[in-house]
């Protein structure tokens, strides 16, 4: 087993054993170490080898949302929670998460999307939020690079002032070190394999060093918690909607904020990167980048912004979002068990709604209280107790 460092030297049996080191088992950390309970993540590769590692990091709650509904308010609380947990994060272990409001423009490719972003518009702005339509000839005011012709090209755009950014595998870097530096333990290369079950409980995860014992087990696997849930009789509909990205750089102007079109987006970095993403591709387990997933992107960000062309390529990645059904999150305690909490299916929205997972679950393990918040998307909506 390898260790992180700053494990400490005489380490305390954990409370709580969390399986995955991504985003939503290093935010649930991180939230125990604040609450005092002492907890162990088990990561199979490396942190944030999955999902995490991969995502562009948005905070975009308005420009993912078709309407308003349960979800929307989660998110949206989500996107407040990250100005603070960066700041906090920053005086505590010294690392910069690149949390930013850069802003989205959400452009519109013809009249149909026109139509509907309007729609989005103005139920958004009825609520209170911040939703400027732009004409196309608007455009360049908001993001240069959209001046002149590429911007009258387009059928206008809605800016979103309030979206942002984090750089999402530093997110998680930074969630496992101020874990650490509070007692929490952060096992790299620990495969779970499956579970130690007594009744109604768990004892223990085993692992092929051996088995892991915990008063709690938290399933944070991303689309992988679906394997492990097998192994004791959970049928968890989690699957992998496999998204690619390229990491780009502009040899002269880079975007000054996201800009995204609905088939793809460009996501400029601090230190001048800019993300383009990304495919989705429901049901495929390949991890591999794919010339098709690529050059779909590349056609897609070529048709309404020819400057892209001459962006040169740093990187191509691809990852897994753990999609359910329904593609909302599955958080709350196993149907059937006393002491096993799932926490996956965060699809699109990982990132984002990390820091609200960990709360939510650290809660629920201190004091058994389901958030009101949280209660559509526990569990039960998949599993029954008696499963
Ligand atoms: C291209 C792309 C772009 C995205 N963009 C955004 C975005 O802009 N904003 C946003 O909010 N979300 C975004 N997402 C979604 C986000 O990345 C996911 O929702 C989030 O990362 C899921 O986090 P997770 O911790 O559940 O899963 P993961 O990050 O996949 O972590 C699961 C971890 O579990 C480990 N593991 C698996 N099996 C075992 C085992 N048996 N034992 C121990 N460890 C195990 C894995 O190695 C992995 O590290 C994007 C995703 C992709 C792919």
């Amino acid at each position: 087993m390898q260790s992180f460092p700053g494990r400490p030297t005489t380490p305390v049996a954990p409370e709580v054993v969390i399986v995955g080191g991504g985003s939503i088992g290093c935010s649930i950390a991180y939230q125990l170490a604040l609450d005092g309970v002492r907890s162990l993540i088990l990561e199979r590769d490396y942190l944030a080898a999955g999902a995490s590692g991969v995502a562009a990091g948005m905070l975009a709650p308005q420009v993912e949302a078709p309407f308003d509904d349960p979800f929307f308010d989660l998110t949206l609380a989500g996107r407040k929670s990250h100005g603070p947990l960066a700041a906090a994060l920053y005086e505590d272990v010294g690392l910069d998460v690149e949390c930013r409001a850069t802003g989205i423009l959400r452009v519109a490719l013809d009249e149909a999307d026109r139509v509907e972003l309007q729609r989005r518009q103005r139920w958004q702005t009825a609520r209170g939020l911040r939703a400027d339509w732009l004409e196309s000839e608007q455009l360049g005011e908001c993001e240069p690079l959209l001046n002149g012709v590429a911007g009258r090209l387009l059928a206008g755009g809605l800016w979103l002032p309030d979206e942002g950014q984090v750089r999402s595998p530093r997110l998680v870097q930074a969630l496992a070190a101020a874990s650490v530096k509070r007692g929490a333990m952060v096992v790299e290369g620990s495969w779970a394999v499956g579970f130690e079950r007594r009744g109604d409980r768990i004892s223990g995860v085993r692992t092929p060093q051996g088995i892991v014992s915990a008063e709690t087990v938290v399933l944070a696997a991303g689309v992988w918690s679906t394997d492990l849930a097998q192994t004791i009789g959970l049928d968890l509909p989690v699957g992998p909607v496999k998204g690619q990205i390229l990491t780009l750089r502009a040899i002269q102007q880079t975007p000054r904020t996201v800009i995204w079109s609905g088939e793809c987006y460009l996501v400029p970095r601090v230190d001048g990167q800019v993300i383009l993403g990304a495919t989705e591709e429901d049901g495929n387990y390949d991890r591999r980048p794919t010339l098709a997933g690529i050059g779909s992107l590349s056609e897609a960000a070529l048709e309404f912004l020819p400057a892209v062309g001459q962006f040169t390529i740093e990187g191509i990645w691809a990852g897994l979002r753990p999609a359910a059904p329904d593609r909302y999150p599955i958080v709350g305690r196993a149907p059937g068990f006393e002491n096993l909490i799932l926490a996956t299916a965060h699809y699109r929205n990982g990132i984002l709604l990390g820091p609200l997972t960990g709360r939510w679950i650290s809660q629920l393990i201190r004091s058994g209280v389901v958030a009101p918040e949280f209660a559509p998307f526990g569990p039960e909506r998949f599993i029954s107790s008696g499963h």
